[in-house]
């Protein structure tokens, strides 16, 4: 039951951002967040994902990833969530035992990369092709259709690869498998800014600062710090974080935003101007996710923003991210 209440949940939330994302395209209001991604990275970091689900119907991936395609200058956020749909729709539209793939490959005469994610399902009629890009269609949408979902995963797909400057194609056939390639630009410029290096803190089990006022959220992200080996403070509100910032100099800090008397953003500046503090990595965690959030959470001094809910796998991504990035 709790598997189903998390997956259902999951899938809500799912649609509600998928929902507010089309609304912010439609509105002008998403703006890429570029860097150097590295493809092939990517590529995996999201089979990972989908590995579980992919197991589920004992599917089988191959990839064929062109190791002289270099990093690229995109989105890395966005650039996931396309991949991720396609893969989900493969896993979706495939059944059992079949199998599902992505490649990629550098196409250095068209300056463009292509990354193709193709699968043996079910397969597209040619002329149901301009449906595709629909938003809530499905090809079959007749009321026994067998295949679930909103039918918006397609449509952001292709907004978000036209706002990387690239296209998306289909080829397709009926009862064989459809292939979705997403080409972007062979953009190798640097970007103009990059992330703040960091001053490595090793110690054998890393003390976590999670500063949280919502005592079941601070509960809840404690316990499982705990368990994947951290040591957790907690402060619950902003001056506590300060203070105890500066009596257990953390290895990292996790800070909520909205929190009573000095909130997180003060407290983030605050540590900023500290000496001996002002080198320990911070992940705002907040519910503010309205655009431009973000960019006040990192100029404040964030090193991550990540925003509510946030998944706990994603969490500890991004710690062990840091921590990673500290040791380079
Ligand atoms: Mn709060």
């Amino acid at each position: 039951m709790l598997q189903q209440i998390e997956t259902s949940g999951q899938r809500l939330h799912n649609l509600i951002s998928d929902m507010l994302d089309l609304a912010r395209i439609n509105a002008g209001k998403v703006q890429l967040e570029r860097h150097l991604v590295n493809i092939i990275e990517l590529c995996q970091i999201c089979l990972k994902r989908i590995e579980p689900s992919a197991q589920h119907k004992h599917l089988h991936i191959v990839t064929a990833f062109d190791m002289r395609v270099p990093n690229v200058l995109a989105d890395g956020q966005r650039l996931k969530q396309i991949l991720l749909h396609l893969l989900d729709n493969a896993i979706k539209f495939t059944s059992e035992d079949g199998s599902i793939g992505i490649e990629t490959k550098g196409d250095e005469d068209q300056r463009s990369i292509r990354v193709t994610v193709w699968d043996t399902g079910i397969g597209i009629a040619e002329e149901d092709f301009p449906q595709l890009f629909q938003p809530f269609r499905q090809v079959d949408s007749s009321l026994t259709r067998s295949y679930s979902g909103t039918g918006l995963g397609l449509i952001l797909v292709y907004y978000l690869t036209e706002l990387h400057g690239g296209s998306v194609s289909v080829t397709s056939k009926p009862g064989q498998g459809s292939r979705f390639t997403i080409s972007l630009p062979w953009n190798l410029e640097h970007p103009e800014t990059l992330s703040p290096d960091y001053v490595p803190t090793s110690v054998d089990r890393p003390m976590v600062l999670l500063a949280e006022d919502d005592l079941a959220v601070s509960d809840l992200l404690k316990k499982y710090l705990q368990r994947k080996g951290y040591q957790v403070v907690v402060a619950y509100n902003g001056a506590e974080a300060i203070e105890q910032a500066r009596t257990v100099h953390p290895a990292i800090i996790i800070m909520d935003i909205q929190m009573p008397e000095v909130n997180g953003l003060e407290a983030i500046k605050q540590i900023r101007t500290e000496p001996a503090l002002s080198h320990i990595p911070v992940v705002a965690v907040t519910a503010l996710a309205m655009p431009g959030d973000r960019e006040r959470c990192l100029t404040a001094g964030a090193n991550v923003y990540l925003s509510k809910p946030v998944s706990l796998h994603r969490l500890s991504e991004t710690i062990e991210g840091l921590f990673q990035q500290a040791e380079e």
